[in-house]
């Protein structure tokens, strides 16, 4: 990475990992560590905030979201790819370098701490579109060797790479009802991923491991047709629906209003909605991340630990 971009992602809380991953705690792990709460995952999914490492083996994408938290506008240089060892090395040194800092502060628990440096979880979705690293599935496979679980959240504009992975629990992003809004929100590198998406969504029915749709809804921008919405969700019958509020944070500040955040209710109502048009049902909610969970039979299952070999 050229110093620009370092010290830019460095400002923002970021560690590098290898030549092109990054990794960064968010605000959860430090109120975990600190006994005071955790994020809606530990709640919906049984991942406990401080043993949770948040990364992206890349920082590039193919889209341009109105809502991304990345530096969308900062040029990502090419360097050569990292195995995906290497990626997991450097991944779990970041992390320690990360937390060992939080230790030192009163409020921490001493043996929340310890645990953090340890960590149980991996979601690969911090910033970037982690198919466009092209050894994903092994370095799924790779952090699955280590008895880590994972989760990739993806844009879904790379089917062949949705086919081949196996992530613990696998997530598709849908932030439109329809290719006009999809265009207008996601500013993708081609007119035609729109149609990528959809083939993905078609590949996640197919999944054998754990899928979810994430609705990231921006309030005045594509907050309305939940039955279109819910058309796309049918294609891709999810285990799981998240139904979540856009949140004004890292970069995407530059671009939306505080306001843009649709509040609780809202987003309680659009899952209503959804749940209506697409028959699955009410599971459970957090309303300090202003998310819902919906299951096509009502009920949740926690995250396994994944068998180190
Ligand atoms: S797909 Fe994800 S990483 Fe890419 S621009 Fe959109 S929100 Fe950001």
């Amino acid at each position: 990475m050229v110093d620009e971009i370092q010290k830019l992602l460095k400002k923002h809380g970021y560690q590098r990992a290898g030549r092109h991953s990054a990794v960064k705690t968010c605000l959860w792990l430090k109120r975990s560590i600190n006994n005071m709460g955790q994020c809606y995952k530990s709640r919906f999914y049984g991942i406990a905030s401080h043993r949770c490492i948040q990364m992206t083996p890349t920082l590039q994408c193919n889209q341009r979201c109105l809502h991304c938290w990345r530096a969308i506008d900062a040029a990502i240089p090419e360097t050569p790819w990292d195995s995906p060892e290497v990626i997991v090395d450097e991944t779990l040194r970041a992390q320690e370098r990360l937390v060992s800092g939080y230790g030192g502060s009163a409020r921490a628990e001493r043996s929340l701490w310890e645990e953090s440096k340890n960590p149980r979880h991996v979601a690969i979705s911090l910033a970037g579109e982690p198919t466009l690293y092209p050894s994903l599935g092994e370095l799924v496979n790779a952090f699955h060797r280590k008895g880590l679980t994972t989760f990739v959240v993806s844009n879904g504009t790379r089917p062949e790479a949705i086919d081949e992975i196996d992530p613990t629990q696998l997530y598709l992003s849908l932030t439109a009802p329809d290719r006009e809004t999809y265009l207008r929100v996601c500013r993708p590198e081609r007119e035609e991923m729109w149609e990528d998406l959809l083939e993905s969504l078609e590949i996640l029915s197919e999944k054998r491991t754990r899928t979810a749709i994430r609705v990231t809804l921006i309030e005045g921008v594509n907050d309305r047709d939940p039955r279109g919405y819910a058309a796309l969700i049918n294609r891709a019958t999810p285990d799981y629906i998240e139904i979540k509020a856009y949140m004004h944070l890292g970069f995407s500040r530059k671009r939306l209003e505080r306001g843009a955040m649709p509040t609780h209710s809202k987003i309680k109502r659009f899952a209503q909605k959804i749940i209506e048009y697409t028959g699955y049902r009410w599971v459970d909610e957090s309303e300090p991340s202003r998310v819902t969970l919906l299951s096509r039979d009502g009920k949740k299952e926690k995250i396994e630990r994944e068998d180190a070999n």
